[in-house]
């Protein structure tokens, strides 16, 4: 079985500066994790290519096939607010790109590929947590309709890699993006004052992902939009980036870099769970915020593209960056008459879904599990102390009465039975580090079918114990 990819690499046809040109490098022993048969026929590649030998020997970078063109991809971001102005991959690297059965032009990425010129200190490889994580979380993301990165496949590779925990066995994950372009790799060029890379990378991204916007203020507004659509998804099901460095934040609008991410059991709006995010600039509540923060910089890249005069530039940029709140919040809203099965649009809307969410907050409810139960009158098992939910409801059922009842169809379409909580993720990988996928399997089977009736114990919030206070970065 011979497998072919079907490559046609345009960011290798960029100059020189937007990357370094490496090869992965090769580990012991790779071993099949998991390769995603749907999303390979997607891509035009033969699952049971990449299965075999010789696709294992791809998927952990031991051999390169025709038509790849292995690169480490640059750039630059502010983490947690502070500027560095050399990031890149340090420890994936693009093997080339598809276009995909639906003409769309794919990424596929080895990350855990072994070290790149940009790889600093670390070791340029992953360990089989975060990449058990990813797989997960991301499959189960694209399964709710959140744009997102995918994972094509996961391998081990036979050897070890040293964390802080200890000696860890190291894994390759395949990565599929309709880009890996970062406001970051903007922020690159933009730092060094290579205003030609910055023409170049804005066209080259208007061609990839926003065919129809004309000039950079265009791709700056449909950028706003994508984002705000995206972080409006992410609100609606409790979700947490964790990490929202502008390097982490795709110019196409699809979630990347599931490190220290995680989905909420109890609803708390100020919810952290990143180790490292001490002060919580990364908080449920404080996504939009910050999602509009990471466009300003991207809007700053773009000035000299947007207006020869200074000042009209930074007016219009301005605007263009000042539609974020109104784009938010009406996305935010959609989301939530969908999950609160409201067809028609009153006024007060806003104010229920915020009186909701109150209610939860005081009375530690299970945000999916609230979400779920409405489609049958009466989340109160949802909650651990149910009486802030009283006059919610009452106001609830009259708003529904104005418009002739719930529409339980449609809730049933918004509100997930199943998402990757915390424990389940962790069992998962600690069911593999001890050589047993099963677990990961089936989580992963649940996930991917998150509006079904869920198999027994995959829609339980976490018992006491089990409970996950903290998340780290993936490494
Ligand atoms: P992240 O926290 O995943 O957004 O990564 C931030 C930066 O650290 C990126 O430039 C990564 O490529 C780099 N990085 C993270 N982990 C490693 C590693 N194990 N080896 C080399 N570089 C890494
Ligand atoms: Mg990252
Ligand atoms: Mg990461």
């Amino acid at each position: 079985m011979t497998l072919h990819i079907p490559f046609d690499n345009s960011y290798g046809r960029l100059p020189d500066r937007f990357y370094a040109r490496q090869p992965a490098e090769p580990v012991r022993a790779p071993g099949l994790i998991r390769v995603n048969d749907a999303l390979a026929l997607q891509l035009g590649i033969d699952p049971a290519a990449l299965a075999s030998p010789e696709g294992l020997e791809v998927l952990a970078g031991n051999r390169v096939r025709d038509g790849a063109d292995p690169l480490a991809q640059a750039y630059a971001g502010h983490q947690f607010g502070g500027w560095n102005p050399q990031l890149g991959d340090g420890r994936a690297i693009l093997l080339g790109e598809v276009v995909d059965c639906n003409h769309q032009r794919r990424d596929i990425q080895l990350k855990g590929a072994g070290r790149t010129p940009f790889s600093r200190m670390g070791d340029g490889r992953a360990w089989l947590g975060p990449v058990i994580r990813e797989y997960l979380v991301s499959e189960a993301m694209h399964a709710m309709g959140v744009p997102t990165t995918r994972a094509l496949a996961a391998v081990s590779t036979g050897e070890t890699v040293l964390r802080e925990q200890g000696p860890l066995p190291g894994a390759v994950l395949t990565r599929v993006a309709s880009s890996h372009i970062r406001v970051g790799t903007f922020q690159y060029f933009a730092a060094r004052g290579d205003a030609e890379a910055v023409a170049l990378l804005a066209d080259h991204v208007r061609a990839r992902h926003y065919p129809g916007a004309d000039g950079a203020l265009e791709l700056l507004g449909e950028v706003v939009a994508a984002q705000a659509r995206l972080v409006a998804d992410w609100m609606a099901l409790g979700f947490i980036h964790g990490v929202m460095n502008t390097d982490n934040c795709h110019v196409g609008g699809e979630t990347i870099d599931y490190g220290p991410c995680a989905f909420m059991d109890i609803y708390k709006a100020g919810k952290v769970f990143s180790s490292i995010d001490h002060h919580g600039r990364y908080a449920y509540a404080a996504q939009p915020g910050i999602a509009a923060w990471n466009l300003a910089q991207f809007a700053t890249c773009l000035l000299p593209l947007i207006h020869a005069d200074s000042d009209r530039a930074v007016a219009l940029a301005t605007e263009a960056v000042h539609r974020f709140p109104d784009l938010y919040e009406a996305a935010f809203l959609a989301k939530f008459r969908g999950k609160l099965g409201l067809v028609t649009a009153e006024e007060e809307d806003w104010g229920l879904v915020l009186g909701l969410l109150s209610a939860m907050e005081t009375g530690r409810a299970d945000f999916t599990n609230t979400f779920r139960a409405l489609a049958g009158g009466d989340p109160a098992g949802a909650f651990a102390n149910p009486a802030p939910l009283g006059d919610w409801l009452a106001q609830y059922r009259a708003r529904l009465d104005r418009q002739g009842g719930a529409d339980t169809a449609m809730m049933a379409r918004c509100n997930p039975a199943v998402i990757p909580r915390n424990h389940l993720v962790e069992e998962a990988i600690a069911a593999a580090v001890a050589g047993d996928l099963d677990p990961f399997s089936a989580l992963l089977a649940a996930v991917t079918d998150p509006y079904a009736a869920p198999p027994a114990g995959f829609d339980l919030p976490p018992q006491p114990g089990q409970e996950v206070l903290r998340t780290f970065c993936g490494t």
